[in-house]
């Protein structure tokens, strides 16, 4: 009797310093340290806020649209109820004496991921366009094209839109059903104020893998990610109809896309995957044609067709969108710079609950100040690191990749 009671002790001795071991760990998570020197000039491309970061773009505009011809400025203004500054800012250049393929470059359709994006804009615009460049191949940045949520340091719109589910070429799109989200919307939707150390929250690694035990990881993941059309306060909420953004920069890109053969559409985020790597991804593209010059184009880098279990499929996106509405070839192509090391499970799981708890807190407030504090800074954190290393990285990483890209996409 006494050997089966000590039996018992010691299980559950051994349960509870495996919860608290893990529950320690969580909550001191750092994605893997990166080993590289942090360098000036790289660092001057970023800017802290959305208004900085705009007139970083308008004024590199300027300079570009001196140096070459038929270089068109434009921008619009975005409705909003509280704030009448909000833009989205775009700048054309046109191919110098031929007209073969058109780079469009998008940022910020996450709004706190703006800040990335507009930095390796300013260096693209900086540093690749060249007469060589230019001679055959014409480029259209489109900077912030969620000016709300930069600005006002949120993923979604002012409406609580997630961009990128919410780009739908046809209406009845937005009566998709995501089937697998009453499955998590428990887990990813709190009600009530947020409290960051009430016990939801700090065991709330240990609810993920109740839940990860019994669906599985890219269930879940597809369940969470993929967009969802029936609550507007939850998480990845693609909307109603296309917000006013999506139909205003719409003329825009059907105009300057016309007379290219061949249309690459670069969109930069943050947030998914290895801390400090450039993540290529698209959804599942058929024409075989295309993938075969996507392949090329980006030979030597690994990218993910979001057709394995390893990343997942959206509705509404972006770079799908503008392929429905142009006729050239099109190759859509989305950049994520990973940050939270989000391919572990530990990481994965972090990443959630950062966003959702900057969700909650939008919606139902915050139980203090500091529970404010906290939720804010580690959401931006996630979406825009302040690392220098990463930061660092994120601009030589990409400068080499397109610099190889871009090559091989003017030989198509
Ligand atoms: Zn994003």
């Amino acid at each position: 009797m006494k050997m089966v009671k000590m039996a018992l002790f010691l299980f559950i001795f051994v349960i509870v310093a495996a919860l608290l071991a893990s529950t320690i760990y969580y909550h001191n998570y750092t994605p893997k340290k990166l080993n590289i020197k942090p360098d000036e000039k790289a660092l001057a491309f970023y800017r802290e806020t959305y208004d900085d970061a705009r007139a970083l773009f308008r004024s590199n505009s300027d300079a570009l649209a001196k140096r070459f011809n038929s270089v068109e400025k434009t921008m619009f203004k975005l409705p909003s109820k509280t704030d009448n500054d909000l833009s989205v800012d775009l700048l054309y250049i046109p191919a110098q004496k031929i007209k073969k393929g058109l780079v469009i470059i998008s940022s910020g359709v996450h709004g706190v991921e703006g800040n990335v994006g507009s930095a390796l804009q300013a260096m693209l615009m900086q540093e690749f366009m060249t007469d060589e460049m230019l001679a055959d191949t014409g480029f259209l940045f489109i900077h912030g094209i969620n000016p709300y949520g930069f600005k006002y340091v949120r993923r979604t719109t002012e409406n609580n839109i997630d961009l990128n589910r919410n780009c739908l070429a046809s209406p009845e799109l937005y009566q998709t059903k995501n089937e697998g989200y009453p499955q998590v919307i428990e887990l990813i939707n709190p009600q009530g104020k947020v409290k960051t150390r009430s016990m939801e929250n700090i065991f709330f690694h240990l609810r993920s893998i109740k839940k990860i035990a019994t669906a599985s990881m890219p269930v879940l993941r597809q369940a969470v990610l993929q967009g969802q059309y029936e609550y507007p306060q939850g998480l990845y909420y693609g909307g109603a109809k296309p917000e006013s953004q999506i139909v205003s920069v719409t003329p825009f890109i059907k105009k300057y896309s016309s007379g290219y053969r061949v249309v690459l559409n670069l969109d930069l985020h943050t947030g998914y995957g290895e801390n400090g790597t450039a993540h290529l991804f698209t959804n599942p593209v058929t024409n075989p044609e295309v993938r075969q010059m996507m392949d090329k184009v980006f030979e030597g880098y690994k990218f993910d067709w979001g057709d394995t279990s390893d990343f997942y499929t959206i509705t509404g996106d972006f770079t799908g969108y503008v392929g429905k509405i142009i006729d050239a070839k099109y190759l859509p192509m989305g950049i994520e710079y990973g940050t939270l090391d989000s391919q572990n499970t530990f990481g994965s799981i972090i990443s959630l609950q950062r966003t959702l708890l900057e969700n909650q807190g939008y919606h139902h407030g915050y139980a203090s100040e500091a529970d404010e504090r906290r939720v804010k800074e580690m959401f931006r954190e996630m979406y825009y690191p302040s690392c220098t290393a990463w930061r660092t990285k994120v601009i030589l990483d990409t400068k080499e990749m397109l610099t190889s890209a871009l090559n091989k996409f003017k030989k198509l």
